[in-house]
């Protein structure tokens, strides 16, 4: 099977990254996140959001999200986002399971984005003691429907959070691929738009394992690393997870893998457009490309060996780029979905 646009994660590791991992498997370090790459790497975090702020690493990023609420929200609690968030569709209630009850308030919103005015409607419903109480929105950047927030659009939601006493989280699993399209900087895409709490991934981008929490409110952090190894997301061997995060950040290479997996979408996007029966379905603007093809099609492209995810009905595919697609590879799919057309 060809896996090359089934998701972002069927990538391996960028070289960047592969070569801290070998550097850092040179003698010993102190464990448990005492030694010097988990510090280089916490560094280099605080450098690329220019301030100073909490750094956590974990395993994966359902754990990254599940404990950045539960550092926010108690179980009488409850989180503003988007229908189709990740949080919502795809992390089997870890949210819930690690805020200890915490629910969401799915919200609707075209292109994957929730609306300001829709986050304040919800958190201006009249005071109900039976109900949970508002006490977070989460937004995802870039979305699930691979657009993405611009910056104002964060600010309009930093603003309305903040009237609101919200507390305000991103889901950044594809984060790169936002800052990559805004051509803004980490801290314009983030904290100086009103994010207090970051989940910051870079396995789909790059990496073989690890996500980071980011706290940017440092009054949300006090106890947080206890609340990680009780979670079982304090690795002992923590050099192997931060290691490679300061290949990709050190020298930039995290921006260059980013902006290569958005340009591959939008040359798959633009290959696709020529197809009369093909149809996109949402803007591509990171490294994402939403498309209708009848169903006939996409059997006969798995015929033809080409493994990627129906997202809606048995029409809507999901094709994802990443840092390893070539322009060969958007090729080869482009000619087998031109034969599987004429069939
Ligand atoms: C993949 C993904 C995650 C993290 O998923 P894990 O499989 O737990 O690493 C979180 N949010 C979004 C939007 C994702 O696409």
């Amino acid at each position: 099977m060809k896996h090359h646009f089934a998701s972002d994660n069927t990538a391996g590791i960028v070289p960047e990254a592969w070569d801290a991992l070998a550097a850092a498997n040179r003698g010993f370090a102190a464990a448990y996140g005492e030694d010097e790459w988990t510090a280089r790497a916490s560094d280099c975090i605080r450098e690329l959001f220019e301030t100073d702020c909490d750094v956590y690493f974990v395993f994966t990023g359902t754990a990254a999200n599940s404990l950045a609420l539960a550092g926010i929200c108690r179980p009488q609690h409850k989180v503003i986002c988007h229908r189709l968030s990740h949080i919502a569709t795809a992390e089997c209630g870890g949210p819930a399971f690690f805020t200890g009850g915490a629910g969401l308030e799915l919200l609707d919103g075209a292109d994957g984005k929730i609306r300001p005015a829709d986050i304040e409607r919800v958190s201006q419903q009249p005071y109900d003691f039976h109900r949970q109480l508002h006490k977070a929105v989460s937004i995802t950047q870039s979305t699930e429907a691979g657009t993405v927030y611009t910056v104002d659009e964060i600010k309009a939601i930093g603003e309305v959070a903040k009237d609101n006493q919200l507390h305000f989280h991103m889901d950044g699993a594809r984060f790169a691929n936002a800052v990559a399209a805004l051509g803004a900087s980490p801290g314009e895409v983030t904290w100086q738009a009103g994010v207090d709490v970051l989940s910051f991934g870079a396995t789909k981008l790059a990496l073989p394992v690890g996500e980071t929490i980011v706290f940017f409110d440092k009054s949300l952090s006090d106890d947080f690393g206890h609340r990680c190894k009780q979670a079982g997301h304090v690795a002992s061997k923590m050099r192997f997870l931060c290691a490679p995060w300061v290949g990709l950040l050190e020298n930039g290479a995290w921006l260059n893998h980013a902006r290569h997996a958005n340009e591959c979408a939008a040359l798959l996007a633009a290959g696709l457009e020529r197809f009369a029966g093909a149809e996109l379905l949402a803007p591509v603007e990171s490294n994402a490309v939403f498309v209708s093809l009848p169903a006939a099609v996409h059997r006969s492209m798995r015929e033809k060996g080409w493994n990627y995810h129906l997202v809606t009905g048995d029409t809507g595919a999901r094709l994802m780029c990443s840092w390893d697609t070539t322009e060969e590879h958007i090729n080869q799919f482009l000619t087998d979905l031109e034969s599987a057309l004429s069939d």
